[in-house]
């Protein structure tokens, strides 16, 4: 045991010697694999290079953390639904610049048997090993050291409203849901939501670009994990007048489709909203950040005074988004609803979630996956940002 405590030490010492993440990645991962023992879950990672590294546990869901430099995912199709063993799912991709990520959820406690890098033997490549064996919960909670966290400076607190300058162009903050490693839903044919929303977002700052009416930002214009706390913080440093966070949905249902507008409130206006806020404030958890310090965000959402009447806008955007979003896509019944989502969260900036529709759905996977389709949803949405704006002024 203590052996292995030592191998994690000195791995996290090697972690921190890591250039850091500007330079081009250039390690490629060709595969992720899972081998079944009697006495272990095995793990592994086929890499063109050696590479630093450094494994963690998180509790509830069990979870072990792989953090490594950054890489390029190049692994068969299908990679990425492999489990077996401990390891009921896994995810890849970048957390953060210069630090790519793998999650496994595990099935069960399990404990980090060891971990270790092994060198090539062609035609095999190098080759990073996890072996995991099951365990109890005791003996996990008591292994659970996360990393240190990078200490993010707390956002402003909210004013009045004193941000934007006579004259100045309103500024919208468009957040493509998702991204990096955490893939968000996954289609019926095998598109991910994370590019979905990424392709809507691009296409819908090249409409509102194209109008010069409005600055507009992108919370995240790749391949990359943002914590929802972080993609509110960008929107109030960017002094967003407007927040249009994009997804797309999925359920084991794959007849239901249609789209949906969702606000912020302490209560959610139906079950179904606040299952959907549930999954979409799990991206945290999917992406392998340890939340136990931010339980005054999860436990509840509490409603602050400036943000009532941010919420009015909110909702007043959702009115205008409603009908120009009909007449390009299917809506659901009661288009718009209410619940507590984390990314809506700004007090000071009116947010809208935008479901354009469920992936699971083979109609709606096939829309939201045609360029044509998205640039006449970014047209409505556009036509809504138009209204909504000019009925400010009145
Ligand atoms: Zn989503």
């Amino acid at each position: 045991m203590f052996a292995i405590f030592r191998l994690l030490v000195a791995v996290a010492v090697a972690l921190a010697c890591l250039p850091s993440g500007d330079a081009e990645a250039t390690t490629l991962a060709r595969n992720v694999r899972i081998g079944i023992h009697a006495d272990k879950t095995r793990v592994v990672l086929d890499l063109s290079e050696k590479v630093s590294y450094r494994v963690f546990t998180l509790a509830d869901p069990y979870r072990v953390v792989l953090d490594l430099p950054e890489v390029h995912w190049q692994v068969p199709a299908g990679a990425a639904s492999r489990k077996g063993g401990l390891v009921a799912g896994l995810r890849f991709g970048l957390f953060k610049p210069g630090n790519s990520r793998v999650v496994l959820d595990l099935k069960e406690p399990g404990v980090v048997r060891s971990v270790f890098l092994l060198p090539p033997a062609p035609p095999q490549p190098y080759r990073l090993v996890i072996d995991l064996a099951a365990s109890t919960r005791t003996a996990f909670l008591a292994k659970v050291k996360p990393p240190p966290v990078s200490a993010a400076k707390p956002p402003p607190r909210p004013t009045a409203k004193p941000r934007r300058r006579a004259g100045a162009k309103p500024v919208v903050v468009i957040d493509p849901g998702h991204g990096g490693v955490d893939p968000g839903a996954t289609g019926i044919g095998g598109s991910l939501e994370k590019w979905v929303t990424l392709r809507m977002a691009r296409q819908l700052r090249k409409v509102l670009n194209r109008s010069g009416r409005y600055q507009v930002a992108l919370t995240r214009d790749r391949d990359i994990f943002i914590p929802l706390r972080g993609r509110v913080a960008f929107a109030r440093r960017a002094g967003a007048d407007l927040f249009i966070s994009i997804h797309a949905d999925s359920i084991a249902d794959h007849s239901v489709r249609g789209g949906g507008i969702y606000t912020l409130s302490e209560k959610s206006s139906d079950k179904e909203a606040a299952a959907l806020a549930a999954k979409e404030n799990r991206a945290d958890v999917i992406a392998g950040v340890n939340l136990t310090q931010h339980d005054d965000d999860v436990a509840s959402i509490l409603i602050e005074l400036t943000q009532r009447e941010t919420m009015n806008y909110s909702a007043r955007f959702a009115s205008a988004l409603v009908p120009e979003l009909r007449r390009h896509i299917r809506l659901r019944r009661k288009p718009h609803r209410f619940a507590g989502f984390r990314v809506l969260k700004a007090p000071d900036v009116p947010s809208v979630l935008v479901e354009l529709g469920y992936l699971s759905n083979r109609r709606d996977e096939r829309m939201l996956t045609s360029a044509t389709e998205l640039a006449s949803i970014a047209n409505s949405i556009g036509r809504a940002v138009n209204h909504y704006f000019g009925g400010l002024k009145h």
